[in-house]
């Protein structure tokens, strides 16, 4: 039996709850389908500042770096506010995404049919809805230099950030789009603005030449991201997988994650590139959602975004795509069955927790696998 090595990270506030019910649906998968994962658990973030003084330690990023993939909860919250600005919780998933080099950032909009009306949107733009945005997560004005203010001596001081793309940063986001694609609908659409930025113009030729000479089977539109930004509010599913930079990624995936409702639903996935021997890819699966201290402790919190970053995992870093689809199924059935956790109860519903919700799906993902 292959062995597949998960790390797993949990993190602060509502994080262990959450990956809780994770480790449960691993457990059902070592036995329903012989998977063959083996989990480590590590702290991080303000747990891991409390215990051993830094965010991330050193041991836990070499457990990451050695794992196949890396499930990722939540870090922060107000108990760790005074802390200072290097060892504050988010630093910890920072050198994470930096160490692991983790260039692609993938958020799925899916809209799951049994919560279509808790969309701003009107049901049938929104319902069955499902496209992923694939944002570059490690360049571009971000990071560019030079990044400051300047006092220009007369009263006025001058802000500059910088935003620079090379050609390499361009090409290597745009073939994970377009390998993404090729597993999806085949359709990648690549936003910048190419009428008022040299980022812009460039970004879209080399995209336009990676696809004439390596993946001209798919189909590769352009859009200048503000009328993307529209169109995703006006007609989200003429979409399958959007490409785009950094700052552009950064709003339109945050627009595209309210199309479809609460935070509790929302998962991500970060990818590395390619090993050039194994294929593999590092990578790194957490929800969008932070730590939600409001909530922590209560099991009231919503486990189906870091359940869905797990189906992500399967999809993703193992390639075990009847299992990833079927973890989305029933994540879609107890939708439809009534279950809701607080955060997208509706009326007529039925209120369950935390734990409840996570049994409900390894139920419904056992008996796909036994019938
Ligand atoms: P948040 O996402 O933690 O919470 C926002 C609101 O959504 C809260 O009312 C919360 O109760 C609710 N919510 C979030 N996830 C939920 C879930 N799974 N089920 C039900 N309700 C849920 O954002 P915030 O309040 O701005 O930040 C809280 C802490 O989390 C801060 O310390 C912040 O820095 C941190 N944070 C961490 C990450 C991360 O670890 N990647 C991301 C965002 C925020």
């Amino acid at each position: 039996m292959a062995t597949r090595k998960l790390l797993l990270l949990p993190g602060d506030g509502i994080g262990p709850e959450a990956m809780a019910e994770v480790e449960k649906l691993v457990a059902v998968m070592n036995d329903v389908t012989g998977s063959g994962f083996v989990t480590e658990t590590a702290l991080v973030g303000g747990a891991a500042y409390d215990a051993e003084g830094a965010p991330v330690s050193d041991a836990t990023m070499d457990l990451a770096l050695a794992a196949d993939a890396v499930l990722f909860g939540a870090v922060g919250g107000p108990k760790w506010d005074g802390v200072a600005y290097e060892k504050r919780p988010e630093a910890g998933l920072l050198r994470l995404r930096k160490d692991m080099q983790l260039f692609a950032n993938l958020r799925p909009a899916i809209c799951y049919p049994a919560l279509a009306d808790a969309s701003s949107l009107k049901r049938e733009i929104i319902e069955g809805l499902d496209l992923l945005i694939v944002r570059e997560l490690t360049g571009g004005v971000y990071f560019g230099e030079p990044k400051e203010i300047i006092d220009l001596g007369n009263g006025q001081k001058r802000a500059i950030d910088t935003q620079v793309y090379d050609t390499y940063e361009i090409e290597r986001i745009a073939r994970a789009a377009f390998e993404l694609a090729r597993t999806r609908r085949g359709k990648v659409t690549s936003m910048e603005k190419r009428n008022v930025m040299k980022s812009g113009l460039y970004w879209n030729e080399v995209v336009t030449r990676i696809h004439r000479d390596e993946y001209a089977d798919l189909t590769l539109e352009h859009m200048l991201a503000d009328s993307g930004g529209m169109q995703l509010v006006r007609a989200p599913k003429q979409f399958d997988v959007i490409v785009t930079d950094n700052l552009f990624g950064d709003m339109l995936s945050d627009i595209a994650a309210m199309l479809t409702g609460s935070l509790g639903m929302l998962p991500s996935a970060s990818l590395g590139a390619a090993d050039e021997v194994t294929g593999r890819r590092k990578a790194l699966y957490e929800p969008v959602h932070g730590s939600a201290p409001d909530i922590a402790g209560k099991g009231i919190a919503n486990p189906l975004a870091m359940i869905a970053s797990f189906a992500m995992a399967l999809r993703y870093s193992f390639a075990m795509i009847a299992e990833a689809d079927a973890l989305d199924a029933s994540i879609a059935e107890v939708l439809e069955s009534g279950g809701r956790t607080a955060d997208i109860m509706a009326e007529g519903c039925r209120r369950i927790g935390t734990s409840e919700m996570g049994d409900a799906v390894a139920e419904r993902f056992r008996a796909r696998f036994s019938s």
